[in-house]
């Protein structure tokens, strides 16, 4: 299997430097490669920039007016949602004793100025390439293969976290447990390679369905689950029954196939999440019962 290069063009870049000298110097040499550069003046302000705009990479210079770029460093890692943002500092203090507190400060590599282009420019490529190998694992971790949901563990987990969440605030979840109907014979009669072109489809055809805040993953073999956070059940019910709709009626494109789906609808009480799981999959077990190809609550 050939692995494709990431793509690193678009690359956005922050520049923390109260110097418009380096900030030009490095803008000649970034532009040329695709990435947008984004400047601020001190600690602070690039604090502010990361409350609204997540960089792939920050260039930091260490003596700036307010707040130094060590301590902005330690700010900045302090924060999980930039825990693998790598931070480079670029500085005319370039003493070991100074490298060894940039290190410790949360940063990935430390710069002396004077620098040679070439260097920073080979240096950021490979933090920029390390950072999206990083996140390219994080996501495949939570993801399954085939259909590209989120996998068992990650949706199970979140339904965890989600029902903490929605008991601590008081607002409603529903949870949607899915099953395709008679996918064994599918596979039987059309093989199992248009078996998963289904699995695919029926996957896609779910997301569709679902708001960017609803999470769906693959629970087993051919069953979903679908987390609707602030939803009451008649809500869970239409997008339910919308799935069940979007699957009876899609073209698969191949002649005499049909697939169906079965669900079960439940909408959180006061218990855990496996006791909400099991009622959401009695719930589709009587849609199985009563003949298949419909959602039950
Ligand atoms: P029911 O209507 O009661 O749900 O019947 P069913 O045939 O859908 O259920 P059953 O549990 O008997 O069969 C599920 C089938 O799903 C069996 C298994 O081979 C198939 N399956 C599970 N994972 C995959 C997959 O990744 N790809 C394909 N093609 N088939 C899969
Ligand atoms: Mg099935
Ligand atoms: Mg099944």
């Amino acid at each position: 299997m050939k692995v494709q290069p990431f793509d690193l063009s678009n690359s956005r870049i922050l520049v923390v430097d109260d110097n418009q000298d380096n900030l030009l110097v490095l803008q000649t040499v970034f532009k040329r490669l695709g990435w947008k550069i984004d400047q601020v003046g001190d600690g602070e302000q690039a604090l502010q920039y990361l409350n609204h705009m997540v960089p792939d990479l920050v260039l930091l210079d260490v003596m700036m007016p307010g707040i130094d770029g060590y301590e902005v460093c330690r700010r900045i890692k302090k924060q999980p949602e930039f825990s693998e943002l790598p931070v480079i500092f670029l500085t005319a203090m370039g003493e070991m004793g100074h490298l060894v507190k940039g290190f410790e400060a949360g940063a990935v590599d430390y710069i002396p100025k004077p620098f040679s282009l070439k260097e920073l420019e080979l240096r950021v490529l490979t933090h920029l390439k390390l950072r999206r190998a990083m996140l390219e694992m994080q996501r495949m971790a939570v993801t399954d293969g085939l259909t590209g949901l989120f996998n068992h563990r990650f949706i199970v987990d979140s339904l965890n976290s989600r029902i903490e969440e929605a008991q601590r605030y008081a607002q409603p979840l529903s949870l949607i447990m899915l099953d395709i109907d008679y996918f064994k014979s599918i596979n039987d009669s059309f093989g199992h390679q248009t078996g998963d072109l289904v699995l695919e489809g029926v996957a896609s055809k779910i997301k569709e369905c679902l708001r960017k805040v609803d999470l769906c993953g693959r629970y087993g073999g051919e069953e979903f689950l679908v987390i609707l956070p602030n939803t009451a059940l008649e809500g869970g019910l239409q997008v339910a029954e919308k799935i069940r709709e979007t699957v009876q009626t899609a073209n698969w494109g191949v002649q005499g196939l049909q697939a169906a789906i079965s669900g079960g609808v439940a909408q959180m009480g006061k218990e855990t999440s496996s006791e909400l799981l099991s009622r959401a999959d009695q719930q589709l077990y009587h849609a199985k019962d009563q003949g298949r190809n419909r959602i039950c609550f």
